[in-house]
């Protein structure tokens, strides 16, 4: 038989657990966690000193659970706010919760009122579920998997009716209360809701959680840190994959490998670290240059790769030209002044039947080339009829 104190009881039992597991998470640094674990903490308190009290009368244990409860809900809330980047504490949503904790102190000592208490208490917790559920459908990344926010989104929701449902039979007096946990089938079924609402709101948070972890885990193996460029192996997975459908589509596909000239110096002359920006730099004026369809890739050290998409090997080149007179217009600025640099370029098109690899090595060969007329130029690969060496915009 269901009972307050044995529901409670189990409430208790998975705010536990959930911050058990939001207690391994804590390390990882993800924003809003450590609020979502202390709002679980003070919930779990608020419950224990609510079973200890039994069918105590009113007291400050129903005054100090309640505070508990009540700071738990804005803390549950402030964490999302953080997780999804946002500025957690809001003036106007404090100076509310100092107004309910008054309240409840005056109805629970001047002028004693069950009903406003929980009508207020209520009414709250609808409050920052809603803002919760709208949050997480509303500042869901679109390029990660759905579910977990979706979760989120629907338990707080479905949490926030059930609080409002609580709180307008309450205000409507549709129900008579004289015992805080009194149990009656309806005060079960509102705690039973309200309790269940807690593990599958936690479970939601973790699932957001764990998507920020592989969010990141994913980011590390595709994106080179120094530069925010592809990493060669993710930038030839992405390559391959539109391969497949430009061959579809029948739409041209080219490559340009990238080689700053005399990259050596710049380390030779100005330390490693002012090399490292200069890389930095470098891939800044590139992506910035680049059209929203087109892509960059580390191939390794200074050597970088471009993919022009819908879009044969004479428009790369002069695409490529383009970014060559950008990087040329904008040395990085360093503390031992402007450094300039320049690089050389190789472009081939992937013609029918082309492997990758082939592409690569025959943009890589244009390249060589075009080092070898002086650098600072952009060179197109032979046709495979054997066309002369074609070059592009050498100073
Ligand atoms: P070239 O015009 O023939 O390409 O001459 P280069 O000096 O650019 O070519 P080289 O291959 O001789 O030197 C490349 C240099 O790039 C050597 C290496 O120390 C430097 N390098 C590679 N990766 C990094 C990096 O991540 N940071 C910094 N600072 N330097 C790097
Ligand atoms: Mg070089
Ligand atoms: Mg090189």
């Amino acid at each position: 038989m269901l009972s307050p104190v044995g529901l409670i009881a189990i409430a208790i039992l998975s705010c536990v657990i959930s911050m058990a597991v939001f207690g391994s998470l804590l390390k990882a640094g993800i924003p809003g966690l450590a609020r979502w674990f202390s709002a679980y903490g003070l919930v779990t308190i608020a419950l224990v000193v609510l079973e200890l009290r039994g069918h105590e009368p009113e007291s400050f244990a129903v005054i100090g659970a309640s505070t508990l409860l009540v700071i738990g809900a804005m803390l549950m809330l402030q964490g999302c706010r953080q997780f999804f980047g946002r500025e957690p504490a809001h003036w106007p949503e404090s100076a509310g919760v100092c107004a309910l904790l008054v309240g409840l102190v005056y109805w629970t000592f001047a002028a004693p009122n069950l009903s406003a208490r929980v009508t207020m208490m209520s009414l709250y917790f609808a409050y920052a579920r809603f803002a919760i559920a709208w949050m997480a459908y509303r500042f869901r990344p679109l390029h990660r998997p759905k579910y977990g926010y979706l979760f989120v989104a629907i338990t707080a929701l479905a949490g926030a009716i059930f609080h409002l449902a609580r709180g307008l039979v309450s205000v409507f007096g549709l129900t008579h209360q004289s015992v805080f946990l009194e149990p009656s089938p309806l005060n079960i079924a509102f705690l039973a809701l309200g309790i269940l609402t807690l593990p599958f709101l936690s479970i939601g948070m973790v699932m957001l959680a764990h998507d920020r972890l592989a969010e990141r885990m994913e980011r590390l193996a595709t994106i080179d840190e120094l530069t925010g460029a592809l990493v060669r192996r993710a930038f030839i997975a992405r390559v391959e994959t539109l391969l497949a459908a430009a061959r579809a589509a029948k739409r041209k596909l080219s490559i340009a490998i990238l080689d700053i000239d005399h990259f050596k110096a710049v380390n030779d002359q100005h330390g490693h670290a002012v090399g490292d920006q200069t890389l930095a730099h470098f891939v800044s004026v590139l992506s910035q240059g680049l059209r929203r369809t087109d892509f960059i890739g580390r191939l390794g050290g200074e050597e970088f790769a471009v993919l022009f998409v819908s879009t044969g090997k004479a428009e790369a080149a002069k695409l490529v030209d383009h970014l060559r007179s950008a990087v040329a217009a904008s040395p990085t600025p360093a503390g031992c002044g402007a450094i300039a640099c320049s690089f050389s370029a190789g472009v081939d098109e992937f013609g029918d039947g082309d492997t990758m690899t082939a592409v690569m090595a025959r943009a890589d060969a244009a390249l060589y080339a075009a080092k070898a007329m002086g650098r600072n130029c952009v060179v197109v690969a032979p046709s495979p009829e054997g066309l002369s060496v074609e070059c592009v915009g050498a100073d």
